[in-house]
């Protein structure tokens, strides 16, 4: 462990939940561990809700709709987002820390990615709070105009995974803040910390009490009690696909609005007109960022044939050189993947691979980091066919999978081969054919001669089963208000 993190207090939060502004215990006292997936050591104990406590927090995100919240200027509201933004980056080293101890991710990504993207979505949707608004227009009839009125859609549940913990958060919350919705936050019960912390922060920063609430626990038991709640109007979920899809059918029964990001098995181009030596970073970038526990990871690596086995050459040799290690060192690269299970099925696949044909061209085992954690080595996967199970379904490690192809139209195809549509890479020097695929590779997200990269600005979210609706960017705002038109009579 390196010396500057450990001087670091993490704060670690009470076990208890946060509701109407205070700690308070789960009903029942009910907790469960909360585990250093690096060392197996268990950190703290977390508070688990139970359907009582929903229905508590939905009581107290229901009456803060009407209280000091409602009464607040859309411009004050702004200004209060940016100041709990302010309070976030003043404690940025101490959530940092938090989160990798939590998570297992590198404190290098926890700290320069993962706080400084949080703190910007808070600032982005901040800026928006004033800003959102209908529009005036003329009406036949005995009507002088009419009118909408954007308005807010009252309690939001966010519910989310453990990948990306307060981002994922963070793209939620910051919006439905904005638009003056109330929140109440299911985070992962593998990475609840944070969520707490944060819910603390912004109530000390002056968000008043009700307004977030943070309710860790079972997935199906507490996610489920908001899904099915009368008094939560509308559920921004980020999961997998099949928690996704059994979402949506539980919301129908009170025709929630719903809004679904979830899983990808993205597909990264590399034509052989590319600069090789930037795709191979973007390939390695692509799928080992986030230990490859990211839901838009290039796992699909599709390369023009006649530069696949230089391209593959050097990208076995840079990720060589990527060593597992202790997530606290600042110079840590690859953390340990989030949990014993994780690392069970991820090795599962490579198995699976292995029977399908595939070729471990680098890693495929576990990784030994001081005899403990859940580490395993970056690997890359060749001899595949787009059909295998490995590439056709989500790994979510740091698994690659590469194919070669020779035509354009053969690559665009493999890369739809797919039920997700979640993102996609395209390397050419040659920008018309870069436009082309782009416009052809079905994907909520598609990057040019780059990979993984993310704006406050710019929507994300999926095609297919990808899921619906979008995060980030103006296109959010949408789906966390409702439009009301008023006509003004003669
Ligand atoms: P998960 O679906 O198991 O859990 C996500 C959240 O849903 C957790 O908080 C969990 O407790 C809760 N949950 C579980 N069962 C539920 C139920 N029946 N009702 C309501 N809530 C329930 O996903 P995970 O393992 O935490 O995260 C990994 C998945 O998330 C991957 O598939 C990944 O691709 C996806 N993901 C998608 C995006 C995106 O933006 N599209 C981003 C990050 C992760």
């Amino acid at each position: 462990m390196s010396p500057s993190s450990t001087a670091v207090d993490p704060n670690l939060p009470p076990a208890s939940l946060f509701i109407g502004g205070e700690w308070t215990e789960a009903s029942g006292g009910a907790t469960f561990s909360t585990e250093n997936p690096a060392t197996e050591e268990t950190i703290c104990e977390v508070a688990s809700a139970s359907a009582d406590d929903v229905d508590r927090a939905v009581a107290s995100a229901n009456a803060a709709l009407d209280g000091d919240w409602s009464k607040m200027s859309a411009r004050e509201r702004g200004l209060l987002m940016w100041r709990i933004a302010d309070a976030l980056e003043e404690r940025i080293d101490e959530f940092a820390m938090v989160e990798t101890l939590d998570n297992g991710k590198p404190i290098f990504e926890s700290r320069y990615v993962d706080l400084p993207t949080a703190i910007e979505a808070l600032r982005y949707f901040a800026g928006w709070s004033d800003k959102i608004h209908g529009d005036a227009f003329p009406v036949q009839g005995p009507f002088s105009m009419a009118y909408t009125r954007r308005e807010p859609m009252g309690v939001v549940a966010a519910i989310t995974p453990w990948n990306f913990p307060l981002i994922q958060a963070m793209w939620k919350i910051a919006a439905a803040l904005a638009c003056g919705n109330t929140v109440i936050h299911k985070p992962a019960s593998y990475t609840a910390l944070t969520a707490l912390k944060f819910g603390e922060l912004a109530s000390a920063a002056g968000l008043p009490a009700g307004v977030l609430n943070v309710v860790p626990g079972g997935g199906s038991e507490v996610g489920g009690a908001l899904v099915r709640h009368p008094g939560v109007a509308k559920v921004s979920f980020t999961g997998s696909t099949d928690v996704g899809k059994g979402i949506m059918r539980e919301a129908a029964e009170t025709v929630k609005r719903v809004t679904l990001e979830l899983g990808g098995k993205s597909p990264n181009i590399v034509f052989a007109d590319a600069d090789l030596d930037q795709a191979v970073k973007g390939a390695y970038n692509g799928i080992f960022y986030g230990k490859g526990e990211v839901c838009a990871a290039g796992s699909r690596l599709f390369v023009e044939r006649r530069v696949h086995d230089e391209l593959l050459e050097k990208l076995v040799e840079r990720t060589g050189r990527l060593q597992p290690g202790d997530p606290l060192h600042p110079k840590t690269r690859l953390g340990a993947l989030v949990s014993k299970g994780q690392r069970e099925s991820v090795l599962g696949y490579v198995g699976i691979g292995r029977e399908e044909g595939a070729e471990v061209a680098h890693g495929g085992e576990p990784a030994d980091v001081n005899g403990k954690g859940y580490f395993m080595q970056p690997t890359i996967l060749t001899g595949v066919d787009n059909s295998m199970r490995v590439a056709q379904e989500e790994i979510f490690g740091p698994v690659l999978v590469t194919i070669p192809f020779d035509e354009a139209d053969e690559a665009v195809e493999m890369a739809n081969a797919s039920i997700y549509g979640l993102a996609a890479g395209v390397w050419t020097r040659d920008i018309g054919k870069a436009h082309a695929v782009a416009a052809k590779v079905q994907a909520g997200t598609v990057w040019i001669n780059q990979y993984n990269w993310y704006d406050s600005g710019a929507s994300f979210g999926g095609y297919k089963q990808s899921g619906f609706g979008r995060e980030l960017g103006r296109q959010a705002l949408e789906s966390y208000t409702e439009t009301k038109t008023v006509f003004v009579g003669k």
